[in-house]
């Protein structure tokens, strides 16, 4: 289908993009990578009189570490993610993330900003932006506010963010000495969204786990942080009976929606079973296996 009419602004600056989504509100939509708000717009589930193109505002892009604390620009793309150095040493769990996202055409324009922004509990991002403790600037017209990813995402398409806001930058802390991460996701095929996943992001002092944070993806209608079963881990010699009991407690807070990829109780399983994988690889990396 043939999206509605609408006008086009492409401002070249941040400070601009407020004040149009500010003079065009909820009849506005920022314009990312488009690879989520396009398909919505040919479908009629969006019909936007205005879009806000922020592909010429260089300040959402670009990826600085400051203070142990890595600032990536809303407007990073898969791509960038990926080739990023900085990235690979001190928040690996991204780029493990980014490789596993749609296809080669998609991470070439698709954002991380829009990826958050759009609050679909199949993307990948917003598990990820859990595990690694991520937190995310908004810019509207009063200035600026910082929120934790945890409590961001409020249920399936909603989250914290206002109809005047823009997501500016996602910060994500570096990662300690002892630190582990995996990213276990299955798909029907490349290109597809998750079945199920799980991020992993953990912390060693010898064989203990100092910390250990779990999130998943696409079942429930927001990304989900299994506190219990990191609850369970933590301070303790993970074994596989232990992974075993973490990956039980993972299953009782699912609450997937059944589709093509599969029934409430598959994807239950599944999401149980990359939880497993995603610590058992989370563990070997921090012991440097
Ligand atoms: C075939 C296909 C497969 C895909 N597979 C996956 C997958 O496996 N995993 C995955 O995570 N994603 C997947 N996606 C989605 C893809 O990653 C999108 O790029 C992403 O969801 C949205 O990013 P975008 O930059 O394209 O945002 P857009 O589509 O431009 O925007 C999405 C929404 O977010 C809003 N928005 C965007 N940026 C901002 C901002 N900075 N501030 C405020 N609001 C903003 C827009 O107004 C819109 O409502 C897939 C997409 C396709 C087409």
């Amino acid at each position: 289908m043939i999206p509605a009419t609408f006008e086009y602004h492409a401002p070249s600056n941040l400070k601009e993009a407020i004040r149009l989504l500010g003079e065009h509100n909820s009849g506005a939509k920022i314009l990312a990578g488009g690879h989520s708000l396009l398909p919505m717009m040919k479908l009629r589930f969006a019909a936007p009189a205005h879009l806000i193109d922020l592909n010429r505002v260089p300040e959402l892009k670009g990826i600085r570490e400051q203070g142990g604390m890595i600032r990536i620009g809303a407007m990073t793309t898969e791509n960038e993610i990926i080739a990023s150095e900085l990235l690979r040493t001190k928040c690996p769990l991204l780029p493990e993330a980014a490789r596993q996202i749609a296809d080669p055409q998609v991470r070439n324009c698709g954002t991380v900003g829009g990826d958050i922004a759009h609050g679909d509990p199949g993307n990948d991002h917003p598990a990820i932006a859990l595990a690694t403790e991520a937190s995310f600037v908004l810019t509207g017209p009063k200035g600026e506010r910082t929120v934790a990813a945890d409590g961001f995402f409020l249920g399936t398409y909603s989250t914290q963010l206002q109809a005047d806001e823009i997501l500016t930058e996602i910060r994500v802390p570096a990662i300690g000495k002892g630190t582990g991460w995996a990213y276990c996701k299955l798909k029907r095929k490349t290109g597809d969204f998750a079945t199920a996943a799980a991020a992993v992001q953990l912390q060693l002092d010898g064989n203990t786990c100092k910390k250990i944070v779990i999130a998943l993806t696409n079942v429930a209608p927001t990304a989900l942080k299994a506190k219990d079963a990191a609850a369970l881990l933590t301070g303790k010699t993970i074994d596989d009976k232990l992974i075993e009991q973490a990956a039980q407690k993972v299953m009782s807070i699912c609450d997937p929606a059944e589709d093509l990829r599969g029934d409430r109780e598959y994807k239950t399983h599944m999401a149980a079973e990359m939880t497993r994988r995603a610590i058992r690889l989370a563990l070997e990396r921090a012991k440097g296996k």
